[in-house]
């Protein structure tokens, strides 16, 4: 007889991301061929003014395939860099993108892309995610919004675990809980389905090996293709299914309080996992394996033994802005595993900003 109980699944929809990955150390090697196999000619490589040096040395070896180099990408996507930007690819005769960098770089490639329908080749330096995203969140006048499309996924990702060996440690803390934070939601979105819940299982299982290897050795190359192994993971997990409580929690923080992207993300990300942890505990009970059964004390565990921050008081947030954190949090309803319940919101923030392990 069929085993209902075994075999019945709640149905679902799972999309394919279609962008191409080019994975490995040594595959920066191959941005030329990829700009080609995208029909590009002229790319425009893109960077921060801190990744200058090695944007412009990308575009020294892509020779008559570069059409310049515009290294003035910043964190949020300002739209009035997009504009400077979008005239450099005019005046450069451009015809596709090589963003060369983390989310902030990959963020202006993604803005000229959902203006003019460019190619975008990335070469991802930190494990963020967003290159394998539809999503654009781009600031204009302080107000930050959110747009998704297809013209924003780019076309090719290139993973060199190489260009991360100099990832500062910190960073690459933060930013891998960064990635982490996109998975535990995923394993609980609304939409999930049983083909994210893989790749979010195996991208934390693959984060919580590599971060520690990378603090005790932060030039070790396996550790660093681990990690960006899992980052890719997660964040594909971002880009398939619809983030909660954490991702609002942090976009809250960072947009009325100026609090920094990762960091908020890695204090966040215990007390979130544990809010919700009763009310998604099947969805999150292979995640929770992981980390000795209790995910949020796991993870606020893990961030104090690689060093990473675990106080919002120590970004400048103060005390008295707690009431309107956790007012603006809960203005506008979105789903979440957990009802969103104000005052325990608060009781969250308030554990979150004195650094207090998750109850
Ligand atoms: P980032 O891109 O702002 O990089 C931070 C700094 O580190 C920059 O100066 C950068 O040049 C430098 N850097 C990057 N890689 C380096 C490396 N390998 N070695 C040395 N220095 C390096 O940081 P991020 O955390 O990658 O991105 C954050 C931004 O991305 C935020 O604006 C966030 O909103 C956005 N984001 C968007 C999505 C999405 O799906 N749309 C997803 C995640 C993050």
């Amino acid at each position: 007889m069929l085993d209902t109980a075994r075999t019945a699944r709640p149905g679902f929809t799972h999309v394919t991301n279609p962008a191409r990955i080019v994975f490995g150390p040594g595959t920066l090697s191959r941005v030329a061929e990829e700009v080609a196999g995208q029909g590009g000619t002229r790319a425009l490589v893109l960077s921060t003014p801190h990744q200058k040096a090695d944007a412009e040395a990308l575009a020294a070896a892509l020779g008559e395939l570069a059409a310049g180099v515009f290294a003035e990408a910043a964190m949020h996507t300002p739209v009035e860099v997009t504009v400077k930007a979008m005239a450099a690819f005019t005046a450069t005769g451009a015809d596709c993108v090589v963003a060369f960098g983390g989310g902030s770089t990959i963020g202006l490639g993604k803005a000229i892309a959902y203006r003019n329908g460019a190619p975008q080749i990335v070469v991802a330096t930190t494990y963020a995610g967003s290159e394998v995203t539809p999503i654009l969140g781009q600031t204009e006048d302080g107000v930050k919004t959110t747009v998704r499309d297809a013209s924003i996924l780019p076309e090719v990702v290139i993973y060199d675990p190489d260009l991360t060996l100099g990832l500062p440690v910190p960073m690459s803390v933060t930013s891998g809980f960064n990635a982490i934070a996109h998975a535990v939601e995923g394993l609980y979105a609304q939409d999930r389905n049983p083909v994210a819940s893989l790749m979010a299982l195996e991208g934390i299982r693959a984060l919580k090996e590599a971060l520690p290897r990378i603090v005790a050795g932060p030039r070790d190359p396996e550790a660093r293709g681990g990690a960006l192994y899992g980052s890719w993971l997660c964040g594909t997990v971002l880009g398939t299914v619809g983030m909660a409580l954490h991702h609002k929690l942090c976009h809250t923080l960072g947009g009325s309080f100026d609090l920094p992207h990762a960091e908020t993300h890695t204090i966040i990300l215990p007390h979130s996992a544990a809010y919700n942890a009763g009310a998604a505990a099947d969805a999150l009970a292979p995640a929770a394996a992981l980390f000795g059964g209790d995910l949020g004390g796991g993870l606020w565990d893990l961030a104090g033994e690689l060093g990473a921050p675990r106080a919002l008081k120590d970004f400048g947030l103060k005390e008295a802005d707690l009431d309107r954190a956790a007012d603006l949090a809960v203005k506008n309803p979105y789903w979440n595993p957990r009802p969103v319940e104000r005052d325990a919101i608060r009781a969250l923030l308030r554990r979150a900003w004195a650094g207090q392990r998750p109850e």
